[in-house]
């Protein structure tokens, strides 16, 4: 089924308000094993009949998104009318609601409002009860154009979503008829890059008949994406856990923080954190997480010298033989954090984000990573990730909470 999504709106196109339609349709429509063939987002006027008359002589379904309302700009009601050669007409009850939407919040109703209560003859209303705008169902066949059945939806969020589930969901499965779900598994990574899947087993993968194969990579993690029957996808985990299973995160689409709390917290462990060029990243990715206070005891952000001297201990020989970057300190600051929290665990790191302050022998990028453990050895690695500040920051804290996994799992 070839669905096409149109999103109106010139606030969308001015980047005034952020399209969430776009991605939030996408995720909807694949768990019904549908997929989004073209989105077009337009503004408001003139452009929403150029783009549904080729969408409606292309696709099987057209989602319209927007322009509902009672304004000027409001028309995808009446260009929908125009495009598809329907009549529209008053619908009576829908007029009713709408007076009574206003008559129960002792409002006046505009008389732009009736506008609203116009429908295309033979068309479905699709009931809003979170604001004035009704939904419209042309379904296929009832237009002398095309043959697409087209959904008109109302732009706000709160108004969409219970639309889309109640009303649309339904009409859809019964469009697509026996058209199976094709079922999607994630499988989150660490500590490789997504030329390592390439290299490793790209070409394996694709030889698994039915399935099909994506990478999304962000800093510190590449997700594989696998879609296909569950044999297919089965035989493509197989390989990819063969080759990468130490470095999986995850397959239940959470994040790693969340992963690292939920570990802990199935032991009772608890975590304090030594954070120098991270600012506190890493506490705080950790403390996003609902139910973090059960493992979360201590983030200790030591930027300055004296900080990690007076806050965690440090030895100042150390820092002044090795200076605040270096295995010496990150093994300190860990062991001191430890100490002073009383936390099962302690993750520390110290490095150079740049763009200043980088020597030959410790570049921009370079950075220090530890963790100290009651009862336990202290482990400490060095990272290099020359970048932006800010996904320094990002590919460090994403190190250090890795680390924090692999202690549960070893
Ligand atoms: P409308 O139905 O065109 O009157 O849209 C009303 C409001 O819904 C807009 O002002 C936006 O705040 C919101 N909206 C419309 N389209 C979108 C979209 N694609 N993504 C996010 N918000 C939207
Ligand atoms: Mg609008």
């Amino acid at each position: 089924m070839r669905i096409e999504v149109i999103n109106t709106g010139t606030e969308l196109v001015l980047g005034n308000t952020l399209n969430t339609h776009g991605a939030w349709f996408g995720r909807e429509l694949f768990k019904l094993g549908l997929r989004i063939e073209r989105q077009t987002t337009v503004p408001d006027g003139d452009a929403i009949r150029e783009s549904l008359s080729e969408a409606v002589s292309r696709a099987d379904v057209v989602i319209v998104t927007g322009g509902l309302g009672p304004t000027s700009d409001d028309l995808t009601r009446e260009v929908t009318a125009e495009v598809l050669a329907i009549e529209l007409i008053m619908d009576q009850a829908v007029l009713t609601g709408l007076e009574h939407f206003f008559a129960i919040r002792n409002r006046p109703m505009a008389d732009a409002n009736r506008k609203q209560a116009l429908v295309p003859v033979g068309a479905d209303v699709l009931p809003n009860p979170n604001g004035t705008a009704p939904g419209v169902y042309v379904p296929p066949r009832l237009n002398g154009r095309g043959h697409a059945a087209v959904f008109l939806l109302p732009g706000p969020p709160r108004e969409l979503h219970p639309m889309f589930r109640e009303e649309v969901i339904p009409r859809l499965r019964a469009l697509a008829g026996g058209e199976v779900a094709a079922g999607c598994s994630e499988l989150k990574f660490t500590g490789v890059g997504e030329s390592d899947f390439h290299q490793g087993i790209d070409a394996r993968l694709a030889e698994i008949e039915g399935l099909e194969i994506g990478y999304c990579a962000h800093v510190g993690e590449v997700d594989l994406r696998l879609i296909g029957t569950e044999e297919a996808r089965a035989a493509g985990r197989e390989i990819a856990l063969a080759e990468f299973g130490q470095f999986l995160i995850n397959e239940d689409g959470r994040s790693l923080e969340e992963t690292v709390i939920r570990l802990f917290a199935a032991k009772g462990w608890t975590i304090a954190t030594a954070e120098s060029c991270t600012g506190g990243l890493i506490s705080s990715r950790l403390t996003d997480v609902a139910g973090s206070s059960a493992v979360f005891t201590h983030g200790f952000i030591t930027y300055a010298n004296e900080a990690k001297r007076d806050v965690l201990g440090v030895d100042e020989a150390l820092l002044q033989r090795h200076g605040a970057v270096s295995e010496e300190v990150a093994r300190a600051m860990a062991e001191g954090a430890l100490r002073v929290s009383g936390a099962s665990a302690a993750v520390a790191v110290t490095g150079i984000a740049g763009p200043g302050g980088g020597t030959d022998e410790k570049p921009v990028g370079t950075v220090w990573l530890a963790w100290a453990v009651k009862g336990g050895a202290t482990k400490a690695i060095r990272g290099f990730h020359p970048r932006n500040r800010k996904d320094f920051k990002l590919a460090v804290s994403q190190g250090a909470l890795d680390g924090l996994r692999r202690l549960v799992l070893e």
